[in-house]
This record gives C-alpha cells, structure tokens and sequence, in this order.
C-alpha cells in the first residue's frame, strides 16, 4: 500500500507529492485528464512553436514560492514588459491620449481615487473576508451602482474585473476586484503591473518537472470517481473500474470538479454545498497571434466581448502575442473573424494571424477558471470546512489560506496538505 495518494496533477497535487517525496514517502498522483498541469496548460498553439500559456501564466514579485520552484526546477523567469503604450476604447472611438474626453477627467479621476482609496483600505486588513468592510456582501454590479461611478468608469472597472473577480458582475463580490487592485498601488492598472513575470518553457512545464522530480507513480487520464475512508485506509475506485489504495489520500482537484467524486462518508455540509454550487471563476482568456502591433501595449475597452488586450511580447516569428481577456458569457463568437474585428477595435495598425483558447467553463475537470466569490458563499471557502476529514486531504489554490487563486496558492494549499500528513496530524 502506498504512503499517499494524490488526486489532481496540477500544482496543489505537484507540490503536495513532492513535499512528500522529500521526506521520503512513497506516493502515487492519479490525474484525470492525459496530461499534468491541470489549470495550468503550456503549449505551441495559434500556428507559433513558441511555447503558450493557455491557462495561469504570471507570477507575481512575491510568489517566493514559485520562484524556489522554477529555480529549482531550472527554469528562468521571464519579465512582463512595461506598459509603454496605453490605448482607452469606448465602443466606438479609440483613445490614446487620455480615458475619456478631457471635459470628463475629472469626473473620472474623482471615481478612480475612491476605488483606490477602497482598495488600499484593504491591505493589512487580514484579508479579504475580514474586518467590517462594508463591501463584504455586496456584488460587483451593485458595487458600481451604490458608487454611482460614471459610464466611462463603469467599463474601465469592468475590464479589469475580466483578470480580477471575473464572473457574472452581479453574483461575484465586488472584493476580489477591490483587493486585486489592493497589491501595488491600489489603482486598477496596479492588477497588471503586480503580474511581474512568467516562466520560460511554461508553468505547465514546470509542474510536469516537479511531478518528475518527487518520483511519484502517475496514473494518467484516469479519474477517481469513489473515494472511501475505511478508517485505517483510503480505496478509491476509478473511472476505468481498477482500484487504488493508501494511508492517506490527498484531493487536490479544483472545488468545482469535487463533485465529479462520490465521497463516503459523506463531505462536511459546507464542502458539499460549494462543491454543488461551485465558485463563480468565468473568465476567457483568448491567445491572439497579431502582426504590426508594439508590445507592451495594453488596451481596455469593448470588442466582441474581449475588455481587456496586453500585447505581451514579440513572438519567434516576428509577429506579436497578445493576451485578451473577457467574461465567458460575453464572448458568444470566437470565430476567426469575431476576434479580427476584436483586434482591429483595439489596435487598428494590426492584423489577426491565428488565435486560440482552451475553453475552461466547459472542460469538467475544471468547469471554471480560477476561484471567484460568489455573494455569501465567503463561509464556504474557511479553513476549517477544508481541514483534513479522517485521512482525507483538500488541498488546492480555490480553497487556500493565503493567495488563493494564484499559482503560489496552489502550492501553498498542496504543501500545508503535504506537512499535516507528515506531522502526523492525522
Ligand atoms: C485562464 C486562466 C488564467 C489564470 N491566470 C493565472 C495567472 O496568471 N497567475 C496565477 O498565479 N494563477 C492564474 N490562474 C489560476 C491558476 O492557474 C490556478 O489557481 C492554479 O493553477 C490551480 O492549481 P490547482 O492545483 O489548485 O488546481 P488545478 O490546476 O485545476 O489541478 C487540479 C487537477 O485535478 C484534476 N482532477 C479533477 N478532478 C479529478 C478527478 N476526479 N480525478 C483525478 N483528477 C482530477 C484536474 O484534471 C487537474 O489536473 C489562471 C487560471 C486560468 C484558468
């Protein structure tokens, strides 16, 4: 029988088996889908041999765990180039002098100095769901509306709301988007300039690496379908019919794929619910491939659903990357001539070569993007719903104590999952 089993090969599972493997347990990691990864998927696609990232890509100054790994792992960071042009669209006009007519600045500079100042409010503040903040139960639509911000504000915060909160404005708390922008200087623009690197050769590369690092058994595309807590031991039954035994078993899958597992005894009621209700990360990050465009140009507005274009870097080919952002639910045309017209909106000087996307909301393993809170579901996300369960282990950045939602929350959750086991606090 093995030590521990892990269930998800994305970076909670990836981090959890080798925090694991290091202290010299043995450990299997069975992973549903035919590659590890998970939410994060680093490939060539839209016609370039570079390498993509479909899913997360930045890190952050002060993912210090991240960058242990990458370094340990052997794999450079990449620097996020300077925004060092800035581009406003209306709807119909684009502007690249100031966001709104001048008559409007201040108007506009009014509104973006009390998100700001909203925003700083809560740093230090112990989190999100602390303290009396009294956005606590409020949505991002009536947020904006109690504010009565101007038009133009409106669809400025919404565009950075598609990298921040990122699900249906009026179900997701406005405190996501409030404490993203809380990271630098509280301004909206703080959320891209917080996004200070990426990993050379793929994040998804490095996962792969630390599974192969920890000398864990992968079982590939293959999913637990019933895990059973006997007590003394953990059986899972997978979707193949074989079976699987351990001491201890650690779920790292995301919370809106634990559904996709029949737990007995049954979960805790919170975690049930919110394995049914799920979190409400509904974002669509599109991978434009465009010729005759500066990197380093970021662009916020309306096209064909996509709010927000950073054009990140000059691709092997000469041509350039840009990173598009939307809310799923508006981009109902993907086609290429639907993202054309989208880039043609934002960066008029520049042609459409190829794009691509890994559609997250209907992928079942993930079935969202990466966690958002929906209005009073802030309960169900609290630590001790997710503390171990007999010898059951949750470990993943949705649920996790500190920078849940990035990468580094992944990690964070996998190795607390990892360490309780080994304290032998079980
Ligand atoms: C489009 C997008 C952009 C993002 N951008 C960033 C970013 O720039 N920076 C950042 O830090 N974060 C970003 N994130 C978030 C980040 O990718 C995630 O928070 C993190 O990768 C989650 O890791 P995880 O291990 O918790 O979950 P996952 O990566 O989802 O891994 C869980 C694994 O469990 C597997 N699984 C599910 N069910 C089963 C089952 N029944 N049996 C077996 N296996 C199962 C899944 O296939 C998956 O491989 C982004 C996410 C997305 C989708």
């Amino acid at each position: 029988m093995r030590d521990v089993i892990v269930i998800g090969g994305g970076l909670a599972g990836a981090a959890a088996a080798l925090r694991l493997a290091d202290a010299g347990k043995t450990v299997t990691l069975i992973e549903a889908r035919g590659r590890l990864g998970g939410r994060t998927y680093s490939r060539a696609g839209a016609g370039t041999v570079d390498m993509l990232e479909f899913g997360g890509g930045w890190i952050t100054d002060w993912h210090a765990r991240m960058k242990a790994h990458a370094a340990r792992f052997g794999m450079d960071l990449r620097a996020t180039l300077p925004v060092a042009a800035r581009r406003w669209h209306d709807g119909q006009t684009l502007r690249t002098d100031t966001p709104v007519e001048p008559a409007q600045m201040p108007a506009w500079t009014d509104a973006m100095a009390s998100i700001q100042a909203e925003s700083l409010a809560m740093k230090g503040g112990g989190g999100r769901w602390q303290g009396d903040n009294p956005w606590r139960a409020m949505s991002f639509a009536a947020y904006m509306q109690a504010k009565a911000l101007p038009e133009a504000v409106r669809r400025e915060f919404i565009a950075w709301w598609t990298i921040s909160g990122s699900g249906d404005i009026t179900r997701v708390n406005v405190l996501d988007a409030l404490h993203s922008a809380a990271h630098c200087g509280g301004t909206l623009q703080a959320m891209l300039e917080e996004l200070s690197h990426t990993i050379e050769g793929g994040v998804g590369t490095l996962v792969a690496r630390m599974v192969a690092g920890s000398g864990a058994e992968v079982i590939l595309g293959d999913a637990v379908v019933e895990v059973t807590d006997r007590g003394d031991h953990v059986t899972l039954r997978l979707s193949s019919g074989a079976e699987a035994m351990a001491r201890h078993v650690i779920v790292a899958v995301p919370v809106n794929a634990v559904g996709t597992m029949r737990f007995d005894p049954p979960l805790r009621p919170a975690q049930a619910r919110l394995a049914a209700e799920r979190h409400q990360g509904r974002a669509l990050k599109m991978l434009l491939r465009v010729a005759g465009v500066q990197p380093g140009t970021l662009v916020t507005g309306e096209a064909e659903g996509l709010r927000l274009m950073f054009a990140e870097r000059q691709l092997s080919d000469g041509s350039t990357l840009v990173i598009g952002f939307g809310l799923y639910d508006e981009v109902p045309d993907t086609s290429h001539a639907a993202m054309a017209r989208a880039v043609q909106a934002f960066f008029p000087e520049g042609q459409l070569l190829s794009h691509d996307w890994h559609d997250w909301i209907r992928d079942p393993w993930s079935a969202g993007t990466w966690v958002s809170h929906g209005l009073g579901q802030s309960p169900l996300f609290a630590a001790t719903e997710w503390a171990r369960k007999g010898r059951l282990h949750f470990a993943t950045s949705d649920i996790a104590a500190r920078e849940s939602g990035w990468f580094e929350g992944a990690v964070i959750s996998g190795e607390e999952a990892a360490e309780a086991i080994l304290d032998g606090r079980t």
